[in-house]
């Protein structure tokens, strides 16, 4: 009989984890044998998404908001947490355009308290940060030494300054308390349990196709998009958990589709003949956006392997028959 190898990590707190990306990752930790303490306010994530997950005796889900003091563990409080996840943010351009001050918060305050629980427990603590950093950026591909080209006043500002806050934060806390830190950058994911009116372009298109609606491309669908299929950036990021490695580092697909071919996809995979409709281009759209991830190649011998039109029709599979959503957003 093969023994199951030991895990990485005792037990990990992940705040967001019922969120999209948090509860793929709660699973992949229970997976490897890793106890989880998923800590969510519910805000933009939902409980059904980590239902089947709490009989599983090694899973605590802990209903809180991380803005309001520290980040509270449950009734039990366990004392081998070596590893901090943090995820808890509005990640969509429709949940952080209606709650911009939250935004803000959970990027600053929210930030500070998952870093000082990853110090009070002696944890690893990673952040994930996101390509939005580089805002509309001026070289392609992005590499992680590349600062950025973000508008501070513009529409977005509050979740790309947010990050880039916490990615400061994160950095002093290391530097100035000794907490082992890293930072991931995360390029645009998908895959199932993501909401159909979270305005995030694969999943609109694919609610909107299933709708029988036409697909709403902004401008003239020539910008790209490099999207990942949410179990390899799983991969990925305990990958960079498990390598103690400070980061900041790339974690996304470096295959480039324009947003157009993204809806022929889409109608070809959903079998919806609705076609497409073309609406304006939101304000500081990125243009083009697209990772390099020679670094995670190179420290973590990872990339993403999982085919866009094999990740998308896994993706359709999971909304036929979980979302009902149907309220209209354009898709980003
Ligand atoms: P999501 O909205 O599905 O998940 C975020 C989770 O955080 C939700 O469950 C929400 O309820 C929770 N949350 C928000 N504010 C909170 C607070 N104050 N206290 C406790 N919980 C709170 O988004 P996602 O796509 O799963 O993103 C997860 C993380 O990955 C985010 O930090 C996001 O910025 C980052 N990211 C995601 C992508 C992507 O393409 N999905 C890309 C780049 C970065």
């Amino acid at each position: 009989m093969s023994e199951r190898p030991a895990p990485t990590f005792h037990r990990a707190v992940v705040t967001g984890g019922a969120g999209f990306v948090g509860s793929h990752v709660c699973e992949a930790l229970l997976r490897a044998g890793t106890a989880v303490v998923c800590v969510d306010d519910l805000s933009s994530g939902a409980a059904a998404n980590v239902a089947h997950l709490v009989g599983d005796p090694g899973f605590g889900l802990v209903r809180a908001d991380i803005t309001q003091g520290p980040v509270p563990l449950g009734e039990r409080a366990p004392r081998d947490v070596d590893l901090v996840l943090h995820l808890a943010s509005p990640a969509s351009p429709v949940d952080y355009l209606e709650r911009p001050i939250e935004t803000l918060d959970v990027g600053s305050v929210g930030t500070r308290h998952a870093l000082e629980l990853a110090q009070s427990c002696g944890a690893r603590f990673v952040l994930a940060s996101t390509s939005e950093v580089y805002g509309d950026p001026e070289t392609h591909p992005q590499r992680e030494d590349y600062w950025g080209h973000v508008n501070p006043v513009g529409p977005r500002s509050v979740y790309d300054e947010a990050k880039r806050f916490s990615e400061a934060l994160t950095t002093a806390f290391r530097g100035d308390r000794g907490v082992d830190t890293g930072i991931v950058r995360i390029f645009n994911t998908y895959g199932p349990r993501m909401r159909g009116n979270d305005g995030r372009m694969v999943p609109t298109f694919v609610r909107q196709a299933l709708a029988g609606e036409p697909l709403t491309v902004a401008g003239d669908g020539s910008q790209t998009r490099s999207v990942c299929y949410v179990d390899d950036l799983v991969e990925g990021i305990l990958a960079f958990a498990a390598s103690g490695h400070t980061g900041p580092m790339n974690l996304g697909n470096p295959e480039e589709l324009s947003v157009a071919e993204v809806a022929r996809d889409v109608l070809a995979a959903t079998g919806s003949t609705a076609g497409t409709r073309h609406v304006d281009l939101p304000q500081d759209d990125p243009v083009r956006r697209r990772p390099d991830v020679s670094l995670a190649r190179e420290v973590l011998g990872w990339r993403a392997r999982t085919p866009w039109r094999e990740g998308l029709a896994r993706t359709v599979e999971w909304f036929r028959e979980h979302d009902d959503t149907d309220a209209a957003a354009p898709a980003g």
